[in-house]
């Protein structure tokens, strides 16, 4: 499928409030994990972005964004160690009315008219706003799944309650073989919609089952949704390591991902946690397909 016949019209994003994050996560650094966990005062402001996609089967979310029950419940962190390491990685910034319900309405969407919600992986600042969505699919990789029956997901930032709720319809992905030479690489992809429009890739490393979608947009370059793989594309380009994550599978996801930019040079990668997402998807030169290169 070209971009030209495909059947998606618009791809918008939006972010359920802000926050920061240590310098040392998005940029990586030589000092250990727990040194700068505990005692940097180096915060870098960051969106937590939700894209939305516009197919004519309904509203495809990628990613879910915070869940605003994280302001006003002081125990939505249900372990108090979880809470400690929660203040020292994340501020966050969030209002009462910054719901997914509200962000989607704020660009014209009736939140009932989201299809299927694809979740790059399963912290927390992903999957909160599936709370808003309860008749929707939710997609999530098995490796990733597999996580929650670990002795303690919550230490990684996976909080079971938040992901298991009742009622939730969670759909485990498995990647299939394909001959493609653009997916081969990969190991496997997946066809959300059965029609080559969004295809969702294997690309561990921030945690074991994380996930990035390719989407393929009318009048648009094609554009790779990569979740929390890299805090900006230039990082991925460079090899540059976040502080954070497996480093080998990291490395691995990364040459991939640049094997994909490598065949596709148009492509433009889209981080969850990167202001240049709204830049780019405001840009009106991108609206017409323009080259960015981000
Ligand atoms: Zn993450």
């Amino acid at each position: 499928m070209t971009e030209e016949d495909s059947l998606i019209r618009g791809l918008h994003v939006f972010s359920t409030g802000t926050g920061s994050i240590h310098a040392e996560h998005r940029y990586g650094t030589r000092l250990p994990r727990m040194w700068w966990v505990l005692f940097s005062d180096n915060w870098v402001e960051v969106p937590i972005n939700v894209f939305v996609i516009e197919h004519p089967e309904g509203l495809i979310l990628f990613d879910a964004g915070l869940d605003t029950a994280i302001l006003t419940n002081p125990n939505y962190v249900d372990s108090a160690i979880g809470r400690f390491f929660m203040r020292r990685l994340f501020r966050l910034r969030l209002q009462p009315d910054e719901t997914l319900t509200n962000k989607l309405a704020g660009l014209g969407f009736d939140v009932a008219d989201v299809r299927k919600v694809v979740v790059s992986h399963l912290h927390f600042d992903h999957v909160g706003g599936i709370a808003k969505v309860p008749h929707a699919d939710l997609l999530v990789s098995r490796n990733e799944w597999d996580q929650l029956s670990g002795p303690h997901p919550e230490r990684d930032f996976i909080f079971r309650e938040h992901v298991q709720r009742p009622g939730a319809r969670w759909q485990l992905v498995d990647f299939e073989h394909t001959d493609d030479p653009l997916l081969a690489p990969f190991g496997g992809c997946h066809d959300v919609m059965n029609d080559g429009s969004l295809i969702l890739l294997p690309t561990p490393g921030h945690t074991p089952g994380s996930i990035s979608m390719l989407a393929r947009i009318k009048g648009r370059a094609p554009v790779l949704l990569i979740g929390d793989l890299a805090y900006e594309a230039e990082l991925l380009m460079k090899d540059q390591l976040p502080g954070t994550g497996d480093k080998a599978q990291l490395l691995s996801s990364y040459a991939k991902v640049r094997g994909l930019k490598q065949r596709l040079p148009e492509l433009v990668i889209l981080p969850c946690h990167d202001f240049a997402a709204q830049e780019y998807l405001s840009s009106s030169l991108a609206g017409q397909g323009a080259q960015v290169d981000r």
